[in-house]
């Protein structure tokens, strides 16, 4: 029983509840406003109570519960505490896997001889996280990541379960399928359809059927619902820049055509911040020429971004500004950097000016609205190394 998988309980609401004493006890939105279009981020247990949960229209969420305490998303305060937490949880093991700001699998194997049983580095974990920063954590303790996730589950909120091989044997049978990981709504209702509506019906269903229902997931599922799980709890690294570029078969010195390929970059990036719910602060262009010198310019904003439309205008500038405008090249990318969370919504500066005012006026402008030095021109750079398309 080496894998522990930790999760907080109503992480944001929580967090808002132990800074604001006045709002223990009471049922706690945190999420859009509403009277606006947007959505439930968590909500409180007292919330949950009349109906509410993460994801629901906030407008939805105001008619089940009025006498909510609505709040807007304090992302930097979550992570902070998030911080903490996973810093309490790196004193047990270095092989942990983040889920999410507020959930993690922790590999025991090799703790147990410093720190006692599953069952005790968990309760630990539990104390410790409740008395040094005010928060619940519930642990389920399994033998795979599967089975540790699902004891979480069962024993929420504020809650410790170790998934034992007995009740693999006689409780995990009788659970709804929606338990198996990766059966959703969609799946369960496929499932339900065909009279498939425990993990006992799933593991006596012909496997034809099955693999009509579940497709390439079968073999995955079928493994799951006997409590096996293979997936090895692996370490994440968090992401630090996220970019795409092109090094052309022949050296271009078309503007129409850097415009064209920075368009189609800045169309990859930014698909892949919004995939990966990041914004970035920070656009770099990097350029090589044919005697292979590559030149950087990047500019820092304190707002965020992540559309196509702002990267490209900003890499264009950049581009134009780079004193290389015109000369030939063998290689462009476009990279974003210096990631704010994607719940962070403030007005994107960049778009405030237009691109023909150049970069300096933006960096001037910029400056201005905030402190001066705010906005850094980076230095030009020289790198040596390999050339080929490729993305970070
Ligand atoms: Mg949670």
């Amino acid at each position: 029983m080496d894998i522990l998988h930790c999760d907080l309980d109503a992480f944001f609401a929580s967090v808002e509840q132990r800074d604001h004493p006045e709002l223990r006890g009471k049922p706690v939105i945190v999420g859009a406003p509403p009277n606006s279009r947007g959505v439930v981020s968590t909500c409180s247990y007292e919330a949950r109570a009349f109906g509410v949960r993460s994801a629901m229209p906030s407008s939805q969420a105001y008619r089940l519960c009025p006498q909510a305490v609505f709040l807007p998303v304090d992302m930097k305060r979550y992570r902070e505490a998030s911080n903490q937490v996973f810093a309490i949880l790196a004193e047990y093991t270095p092989v942990i896997e983040a889920l999410s700001i507020d959930e993690a699998f922790l590999d025991l194997s090799g703790s147990h001889g410093i720190f006692g049983s599953s069952m005790e580095i968990g309760t630990q974990i539990r104390r410790r996280v409740k008395t040094e920063l005010g928060l619940n954590i519930s642990v389920g303790i399994g033998a795979n990541k599967f089975l540790a996730k699902l004891a979480t589950n069962l024993c929420k909120p504020d809650g410790i379960m170790e998934f034992t091989e007995d009740m693999v044997k006689n409780l995990l049978p009788t659970l709804t399928v929606d338990h198996l990981w990766g059966i959703g709504t969609v799946s369960t209702r496929r499932l339900n359809r065909s009279g498939i509506y425990t993990i006992q019906d799933l593991l006596e269903a012909p496997r034809q059927l099955l693999e009509t229902l579940l497709g390439s997931s079968t073999d995955f599922c079928l493994d799951l619902a006997r409590g096996i799980d293979y997936r090895p709890v692996t370490p994440y690294e968090e992401v630090k820049s996220i970019g795409n570029e092109i090094t052309f078969p022949e050296d271009i010195n078309e503007k129409q055509v850097i415009e064209q390929v920075l368009l189609e970059l800045a169309e990859k990036v930014a698909h892949r911040l919004r995939m990966a719910q990041r914004k970035c602060q920070t656009i770099t262009i990097k350029m090589r020429t044919p005697d292979f010198q590559t030149f950087s310019r990047s500019i820092t904003s304190p707002t965020a971004v992540d559309d196509q439309r702002t990267l490209f205008d900003t890499a264009w500038m950049l581009y134009q500004q780079s004193g290389l405008e015109g000369k030939p090249l063998r290689l462009i990318g476009l990279t974003a950097s210096r990631f704010q969370d994607r719940e962070y919504e403030q007005p994107s500066l960049f778009e405030e000016f237009s691109k023909d005012k150049g970069i300096d006026s933006l960096i001037d402008g910029l400056n201005q609205k905030y402190a001066p030095g705010a906005v850094k021109r980076a230095v030009l750079m020289h790198s040596p190394g390999h050339f080929r398309e490729g993305r970070n």
